[in-house]
């Protein structure tokens, strides 16, 4: 009786022993397969913002500009400040936004090869009184970009900001 119990005790301890640790196996390779694609889209996140996706926006109310003060009107690009609120506004100038060009939404051809040929480029933003909300206006970009997207879109823009 006492011999019988013992090996019943030995055999059932070996074998939980056993599937622990095949359990425990197991597990460790999911986890590794699991980390390994967590692994590859980290770099992958870093890659896509490439160079700086800044938003500007279009003034929908007159303004002062807080570095010049000049008067600032409506539909004019700015850069707003953090302090939103008080409605810190720079103008084009100030913000050193006047070497770039505004590319109006509903041209997404000519405003992804832009973004791509420009080293600098920006998000315009617009308040929409209707909706209450920002709707993007469009970009801005270097024109030297533009020319490039334009000459390889095999596009004319219709209404291209004249520089003086
Ligand atoms: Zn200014």
């Amino acid at each position: 009786m006492t011999e019988s119990t013992e090996s019943t005790e030995s055999t059932e301890s070996t074998e939980s022993t056993e599937s622990t640790e095949s359990t425990e196996s197991t597990e460790s390779t999911e986890i590794t397969e699991a980390a390994e694609p967590t692994g590859s889209v980290k770099p992958a996140r870093e890659k896509a913002p490439k160079v700086s996706k800044e938003i500007v926006y279009s003034l929908s109310r007159a303004s002062r500009c807080s570095g010049c003060d000049r008067k600032l009107v409506v539909g004019e690009i700015v850069k707003l400040e953090k302090a939103e609120e008080d409605r810190e506004a720079l103008c084009r100038v100030c913000s050193k936004l006047d070497d770039l060009e505004l590319i109006g939404k509903g041209n997404a051809k000519i405003t992804r090869l832009a973004t791509k040929y420009s080293t600098r480029s920006y998000v315009v933003m617009k308040w929409s009184e209707v909706w209450k909300t920002y709707e993007r206006l469009g970009i801005l970009a270097e024109p030297r970009a533009i020319d490039k997207a334009e000459a390889e879109a095999q596009v004319k823009l219709a209404n291209r900001e004249k520089k003086p």
